[in-house]
C-alpha cells in the first residue's frame, strides 16, 4: 500500500503459526494516515480533540456526494463548490464527500504530490455548513507540501472529521445514503472501513 513520501512505509509480519502453535496473527506497522483514514482535530491542533474524544456517533450519518470532477484547477475551489450551496444545505448532510476523481490515480507517482485537495476557502466554506466531517478520493485535503496545512486547520479547527483516501465515490447516489467511518484508533487519526449504506432496494 503506497504510504504519504517520507513516511516508513507498512509493514505486516505473521506471529504464531497454526501447525505448531495453533494460531495465527499478525504484527502490523503502519503510520496512522494511511490508506483511507480519518484526521481529529488533534492531527493540527494543540489541544485539538483526538479520535477518542468524539463520540462514535461522529463517525456515521446522511451523506452527499458533490462531484467536482470538472473544474478548472486540480485544487477543489470555492467556486467549485458555491453553485450547490442550496441544494447541499437543503439534504442537511452529516457528511459532503468529494468526487475529485482522484482515486483513479491510486498507485500513481504523482497521486500524493500533485493531487486534488481543497483550497483554504472551499474548506472555511465547508467548515461553515454545520457538518459531522468532509472526505475525499484524493490524498490530503491540502496541497502537498504546504505548511501549516490550511484546509485542514480550517475544517478540524471548526470541530469536523476529515477522511482521506475515499474510493468508489462514483458508484454512489449524490443522496440518500448513510455514511460511516469507524475508526480503530483513538489517535490523531486512524486507518477506517469507509462505507455507505443504501436504502434496501436502491440501486
Ligand atoms: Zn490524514
Amino acid at each position: 500500500m503506497p504510504v504519504f513520501p517520507g513516511d516508513p512505509p507498512m509493514s505486516l509480519s505473521p506471529m504464531g503459526e497454526l501447525a505448531t502453535e495453533g494460531y495465527v496473527s499478525h504484527l502490523a506497522s503502519l503510520p496512522v494516515h494511511s490508506g483511507t483514514h480519518v484526521d481529529a482535530p488533534a492531527h493540527v491542533l494543540e489541544d485539538g480533540e483526538a479520535l477518542a474524544d468524539l463520540p462514535l456517533w461522529r463517525f456515521a450519518g446522511p451523506g452527499v456526494v458533490l462531484d467536482v470532477r470538472v473544474r478548472t484547477a486540480l485544487a477543489v475551489t470555492a467556486a467549485d463548490i458555491e453553485p450547490h450551496l442550496v441544494w447541499l444545505r437543503a439534504q442537511e448532510p452529516a457528511f459532503v464527500l468529494l468526487l475529485t476523481g482522484d482515486a483513479s490515480r491510486w498507485g500513481e507517482a504523482e497521486y500524493y504530490t500533485r493531487g486534488a485537495h481543497l483550497t483554504p476557502e472551499a474548506a472555511l466554506l465547508l467548515a461553515g455548513l454545520g457538518l459531522s466531517g468532509v472526505g475525499l478520493d484524493a490524498a490530503s485535503a491540502d496541497a502537498f507540501g504546504l505548511r501549516w496545512l490550511p484546509a485542514h486547520r480550517a475544517l478540524l479547527g471548526a470541530g469536523l472529521i476529515i477522511v482521506e483516501n475515499l474510493r468508489d465515490l462514483e458508484r454512489l447516489p449524490a443522496s440518500g445514503f448513510e455514511f460511516l467511518c469507524l475508526p480503530v484508533l483513538g489517535l490523531d487519526g486512524s486507518p477506517v472501513r469507509a462505507a455507505a449504506a443504501l436504502p434496501v432496494g436502491a440501486p
